[in-house]
């Protein structure tokens, strides 16, 4: 199995959901007392995510929590599955997802609508029994033991459900898809900006993770990032970036293809990451379309309300 070392207490799983490596992680992080899983990948990796538990000697009665930063499948879709391995584990995950979390049938649909095929392969998602969903209110910490805990963080814009985590012990912060998908061996971010994407709402949770002056970002695609400050100052940027590109191009009429196009020809980034997204089997099942429509939607409704 593919399992790393990150810091004294927090080791990272590489899920390989469909077989793809780099692209999903799991984060865990041992306390004195008991032990965190961050983030769960979907269903068909959760014998990975099993497998490096072992790998890493961890007795799946240790398991306290299981932190999800929002519902999307490719985030806790597996959290059902994984916590019938997991006889003491808790679920956190934010207020407004938590329904669907205990009754996955609406997000299952919900997702085969919007991925397809990529859905269907990552897998059906199973239920959390009720009374064992938590829904911590922002800024709620989490001990662990031996002053390993981990402190929660509202950060809404991608999602309406999203939370961060920061671990104060590293200075990190799991970031979920709060901050864009990181490409290590490109060294690039691509924005996670799929309707009902909220600019404004983003930037301030970026704001938020700055203002707590973290040394590094744990994402979940993928893996770890230092320099979290100037990483997320840069991703802002970025998505300024693409609000001025796709504001353009929406009063010349383009297609969602030639926003694609015009994207590459000014954002650096994504003209770095051009040839992998073409090869990867998720992201080129049209992520950065539907990245790109979040934007549409989002100027849409902005320019609606002003009018
Ligand atoms: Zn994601």
């Amino acid at each position: 199995m593919h399992t790393r070392q990150l810091s004294e207490n927090l080791y990272i799983i590489d899920l390989q959901p469909l077989g793809i490596p780099n692209f999903i992680a799991s984060y865990v992080l041992r306390g004195k007392d008991s032990t965190a899983i961050i983030e769960t990948g979907p269903t068909c990796s959760i014998n990975n995510l099993l497998l490096g538990l072992q790998e890493l000697g961890v007795s799946e009665e240790d398991v306290e929590y299981v932190a999800v930063s929002h519902i999307h499948i490719d985030h806790a879709g597996g959290a059902g599955t994984l916590m019938q391995h997991l006889p003491n584990a808790k679920l956190l995950v934010h207020p407004k997802g938590a329904a669907h979390m205990a009754n996955p049938q609406r997000l299952w649909e919900a997702s085969k609508q919007v991925l397809g095929e990529v859905a269907i392969a990552y897998q059906e998602i199973q239920a959390v029994p009720e009374n064992r969903v938590v829904t911590p209110a922002d800024g709620a910490v989490f001990d662990l033991g031996g002053n390993i805990k981990i402190k929660v963080l509202e950060t809404l814009g991608h999602a309406s459900h999203h939370l961060g985590f920061f671990e104060p012990s590293s200075n990190g912060v799991f970031q979920g898809d709060a901050a864009g998908i990181y490409i290590p061996p490109l060294n690039v971010t691509i924005p996670t900006t799929p309707a009902p994407f909220q600019l404004d709402t983003t930037v301030a949770s970026i704001q938020r993770i700055i203002e707590m002056s973290p040394s590094r970002l744990y994402y979940t695609h993928f893996g770890p990032v230092e320099n979290a400050v100037g990483h997320l100052n840069g991703y802002v940027a970025q998505l300024r970036l693409w609000e001025k590109t796709v504001a353009e191009a929406m009063k010349t009429g383009d297609n969602l293809q030639t926003m694609y196009q015009k994207i590459l020809d000014h954002d650096p980034q994504m003209k770095k990451a051009e040839g992998l997204i073409r090869n990867h089997m998720v992201l080129r099942k049209g992520v950065v379309m539907q990245n790109i429509q979040g934007f549409v939607e989002y100027i849409k409704k902005k320019q609606n309300s002003l009018a």
